[in-house]
């Protein structure tokens, strides 16, 4: 079959002949329809210093994706050939406290599909039972494929009481676009967003932002606050850049009790005052993959219930045509970029 790989120790992914995935007395075998490109992918093109330290070559990589059921292993009952799936990116050691307590997305040994194990960025994968999900009969493909960062931005979007409360999203990339339209739909009052690209900032307007702010040209928080007629800073941020100065500013701008949850990924360290926290009695919370399977859950039944997310998705390529889907990541002019694997089809 065709994958996706990453076969050499330096920037750049190859399409290769690979052999299909066998299928494990516990695993699913699905034929993969879609695939999302995940930041994550792009720093493994790009071979940087994490990309180095965490991948082992060849693998396979790829995550985000949408597929059909074709085999199940003898143990599997819950799903059947044809069915329509994605899978948690974050597989469970299944042992730990956490794990035991049911609190899978606290595991402390999670291993990540094409990261630390065989990706989706091919023409099979096979997933353990339990990373399944089905989806509801009828789902829009695209939007499946990207339920991985979807489950990201709910996650972290969900993560505090937003109804009525006034939210500060830093970071509009995929994530924090989605996160716009899931905290409007979850009643939130004043929605802002920051970032320093307007192509996307433009996105976050259009899914539902009352300010897309550029913070390049030092526009100030505080004046958004007046104009909105705020008085006493945002209930609700969420940090979505990994951007030291989107966070500090966060923390300038949040209310008494303010509640900030963070999923960015800061590259270095990074230094806040933390009198503000302490004064301010502020309560931050880290958010890393998502709630298995509240997190899927939810996603599921909002879109039932009018979320509309599909604006994110701004390109889709074939499958063939990876390079240009990733040129475009690397541009940044993009929200979601979408890859379809059907054009490797045998007629
Ligand atoms: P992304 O890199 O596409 O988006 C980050 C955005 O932040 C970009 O649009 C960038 O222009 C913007 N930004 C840069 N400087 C800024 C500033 N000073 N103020 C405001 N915005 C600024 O990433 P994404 O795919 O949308 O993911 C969002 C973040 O979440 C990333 O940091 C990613 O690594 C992280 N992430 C974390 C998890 C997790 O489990 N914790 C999972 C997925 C992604
Ligand atoms: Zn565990």
């Amino acid at each position: 079959m065709k994958a996706l790989v990453k076969a050499k120790a330096e920037p750049g992914l190859w399409l290769q002949d690979v052999p299909e995935p066998g299928t494990g007395v516990n695993d699913v075998l699905i034929k993969v329809h879609k695939t999302g490109i995940c930041g994550t992918d792009l720093h493994i093109w790009n071979w940087d210093a994490w990309a180095q330290k965490t991948i082992r070559v060849p693998m396979v990589v790829g995550h985000e994706f949408v597929g059909e059921v074709v085999e199940v292993g003898a143990n599997v009952t819950d799903f059947h050939p044809g069915e329509i799936v994605s899978a948690e990116g974050h597989v469970v050691c299944g042992r730990c406290r956490n794990c035991l307590a049911g609190r899978r997305h606290l595991c402390k040994d999670t291993s990540g599909i094409g990261v630390n194990r065989t990706g989706a960025f091919a023409e099979y994968i096979s997933v353990p039972m339990s990373n399944v999900w089905h989806h509801r009969p009828g789902v829009d493909e695209d939007v499946a494929s990207i339920f991985d960062p979807f489950g990201n931005a709910v996650h972290t979007a969900l993560a505090f009481d937003v109804l009525g409360e006034d939210v500060l999203i830093t970071g509009a990339g995929p994530i924090g676009i989605m996160a716009v339209a899931i905290v409007k739909h979850a009643g939130a009052r004043h929605v802002v967003i920051t970032d320093v690209n307007e192509y996307r900032l433009d996105l976050a307007k259009k899914m539902g932002a009352d300010v897309a702010l550029n913070v390049a040209n030092g526009a100030s928080l505080a004046e958004v606050q007046k104009s909105l007629d705020m008085r006493e800073g945002f209930d609700v941020g969420l940090e979505m850049s990994g951007n030291a100065d989107a966070f500090r500013s966060m923390v300038d701008n949040m209310c008494h009790g303010g509640k900030i949850a963070m999923l960015g990924i800061p590259s270095t360290p990074m230094a806040i005052d933390w009198n503000k926290v302490i004064f301010n009695m502020l309560t931050l919370h880290g958010i890393y993959g998502r709630e298995m399977y509240e997190t899927w859950y939810k996603m599921t039944v909002m879109l039932e219930s009018g979320l509309d997310i599909k604006p994110v998705i701004t390109h889709r390529f074939g499958a063939d045509e990876f390079e240009k889907g990733f040129a475009v990541m690397k541009s940044g002019q993009c929200g979601k970029v979408v890859l379809d694997w059907s054009v490797f089809d045998r007629k």
